[in-house]
């Protein structure tokens, strides 16, 4: 059975992704904020914002961008496809939650936070029958507790509900995916269709080592140009770091991104979503990382995370 995925702009089969990136975000909002003071928003220009982002991607190869824009990052699925409408990239809707749920969900409980993920993936979200195509979650530090615990059972649940892949935000520096995976795991979630995201953060091999080991695909997910950005490792390091796990031969585990935002509320900085493929792509390449190993962490590994789904 050949898997379809839901898209900002329809459905499109896992064959029809093509170069894909895994994690992204079309906007970034402060919650609330748009509600109460529509005057600080001007949409227009906004979606203007998202177009340009996306056909610049677009010319550079991009088909597919998964936006792991989640509720309290301000997600707004109208205002996304305002951006993304005639761009011709795929984009595949998130839904769950990132490091702030909504303090709301301490009161429900877990199967009942599942039902909200239920929803989103299969009758829509915010009414507009655009349906989510992951779930995320996010967890800080080594080991996740309270809310944050109770999120990736809801998120595990939620999988078994719908059959969607999972998409984490970890912290690297505290190994914090593994610690996930053993909620996720314990919590029925099917690792086979987990991406841990955010792994090259702390460019530790060991850590990237022992997440292949649980069977899940892994995020080098922020590469950005020098200027953009919290201090993460630089663009050379993360190519060194991608061609070491290559030459380890796991070049068929790893999906590539910029964790990057077309419009962002709570940061002046531009970012894009081309730099992967017109600046990593080449500098991969150079350090002699194999076109096999390019196409299968640009197109297979994320084709092959949806095709699951069956
Ligand atoms: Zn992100």
């Amino acid at each position: 059975m050949v898997a379809t995925i839901p898209t900002l702009a329809g459905m499109v089969s896992a064959g029809e992704l093509g170069f894909t990136l895994a994690h992204e975000h079309l906007i970034i909002l402060s919650p609330g904020m748009r509600e109460n003071w529509p005057t600080l928003y001007d949409e227009a220009a906004i979606a203007g914002q998202i177009r340009a982002k996306l056909e610049a991607a677009r010319a550079a190869g991009v088909r597919t961008i998964i936006d792991a824009t989640t509720v309290d990052l301000g997600r707004s699925i109208p205002l996304a496809a305002a951006g993304a409408e005639g761009t011709g990239v795929n984009v595949i809707c998130a839904t769950g939650f990132w490091l702030h749920p909504p303090r709301a969900l301490a009161l429900l409980s877990t199967d009942r936070i599942a039902d909200l993920l239920t929803s989103d993936v299969e009758t829509g979200i915010q009414g507009t029958g655009v349906r989510a195509g992951v779930i995320k979650v996010a967890t800080s530090g080594r080991v996740p507790r309270g809310l944050a615990r109770r999120m990736l059972q809801a998120a595990a649940a939620g999988q078994r509900r719908t059959a969607v892949p999972i998409t984490t935000h970890a912290d690297a520096g505290r190994r914090g995916g593994l610690a996930q995976l053993d909620v996720l795991e314990a919590s029925g979630a099917d690792l086979a269709r987990v991406l841990v995201g955010h792994a090259g953060d702390s460019l530790d091999l060991g850590y990237v080592d022992a997440l292949l080991g649980r069977g899940v695909l892994v995020g080098i997910d922020r590469f950005r140009p020098a200027t953009q950005g919290m201090a993460l490792p630089t663009v050379e390091d993360l190519v060194a770091f991608v061609a070491a796990l290559c030459s380890a031969g796991h070049g068929s585990r790893l999906v590539l991104s910029h964790d990057a935002t077309a419009f962002n509320d709570t940061t002046s900085q531009l970012r894009d979503f081309s730099f992967v493929p017109r600046v990593v792509l080449p500098a991969l390449m150079k350090v002699g990382v194999s076109e096999t190993d390019i196409r299968a962490m640009t197109i297979d590994n994320i084709r092959r995370l949806f095709d699951r789904q069956g």
